[in-house]
């Protein structure tokens, strides 16, 4: 997983901010004994989040489906989150004791323990701040790479318009392609020293063809030797692999072999690193 950012640091707004998550029916206040169903939590989500059209005879509180249907999801979903980033040990939480927003409004039957700060290992409250270093903290030992100066710039598509990956500029300027799945032929390849007159020099040798890929359905087979992906020759196993990652999966590539056969093979996808 990479996590692109264009700062110099991450957090984004997040850090800088108190670090309250707003948790209806979260495990700490249901350990402390507070109920919280869920059209009481729901009726108070609409009501203050949407005061001029919250309207309790109506279908939906008076709020479109979809609106609805994502304070819903926020209900059923989001103390689940938090359970789960606790039970991981991601993050720390405590309830935070303060009022809600609206906490005055007769709607709030929870007064206490929607809002949950992060808890510091001395036992005091942290902000913002405190959350992003908890969750950059668990993330250190996991396959995570933070690319950071990276700006995005772009989405990039596939030819069925199919979003396959972004497009950033890196600390220099330069843009970098960013896939989430890399393009493949599917097979093994080596760099062989050449001898007699081209000594010296190396060639690109197809050592096998992996059962089942992109390369297989082709007439590519052990021991073809490549010199040239589409117009770009080749001398090396890195060049037509270079040559490779510079599709993205579905592009249709022709090599040209040391023998004077051409091959097109569409080319498949792996999850990129
Ligand atoms: C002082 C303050 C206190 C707050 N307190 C609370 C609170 O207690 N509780 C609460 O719920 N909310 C609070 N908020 C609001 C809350 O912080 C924000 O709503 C929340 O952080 C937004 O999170 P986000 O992930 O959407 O955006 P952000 O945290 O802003 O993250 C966006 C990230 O994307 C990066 N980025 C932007 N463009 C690009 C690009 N092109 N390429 C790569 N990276 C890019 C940014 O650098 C940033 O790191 C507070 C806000 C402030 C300012």
């Amino acid at each position: 997983m990479i996590v692109v950012e264009g700062a110099p640091t991450i957090g984004g707004t997040t850090a800088k901010s108190a670090g309250a998550y707003w948790i209806p029916n979260n495990q700490f206040m249901r350990a402390a004994g507070t109920t919280d169903p869920k059209m009481d939590a729901i009726r108070y989500m609409v009501r203050d989040g949407f005061p001029a059209r919250y309207r309790e005879d109506l279908p939906n509180l008076g709020i479109e489906a979809n609106e609805f249907a994502l304070i819903e999801a926020y209900y059923d979903n989001s103390a689940k989150i938090i359970e789960s980033l606790e039970a991981a040990g991601a993050i720390r939480s405590v309830i935070a004791a303060v009022y809600d927003y609206f906490d005055h409004t007769d709607l709030n039957k929870a007064p206490r323990g929607r809002a949950l700060v992060p808890l510091k290992p001395d036992g005091t409250w942290g902000r913002g701040s405190e959350l992003v270093h908890q969750l950059k903290e668990w993330l250190a030992d996991k396959p995570v790479k933070f690319l950071l100066k990276h700006r995005v710039t772009g989405i990039e598509r596939n030819a069925k318009g199919e979003v396959i990956g972004l497009a950033a500029s890196d600390p220099k300027g330069d843009t970098v392609l960013l896939r989430a799945n890399k393009a493949v032929i599917g097979v093994k390849i080596e760099t062989r020293p050449q001898s007699g007159p081209l000594k010296g020099t190396t060639q690109a040798a197809v050592v096998e063809v992996s059962p089942g890929s992109p390369a297989s359905q082709s007439t590519l087979k052990a021991g073809d030797v490549i010199t040239k992906v589409d117009q770009r020759s080749v001398t090396s196993a890195n060049e037509v692999v270079a040559a490779v990652l510079s599709h993205a999966p579905g592009d249709k590539v022709t090599l040209t072999l040391s023998d004077g056969r051409t091959v097109d093979i569409v080319l498949g996808s792996q999850p990129s690193n």
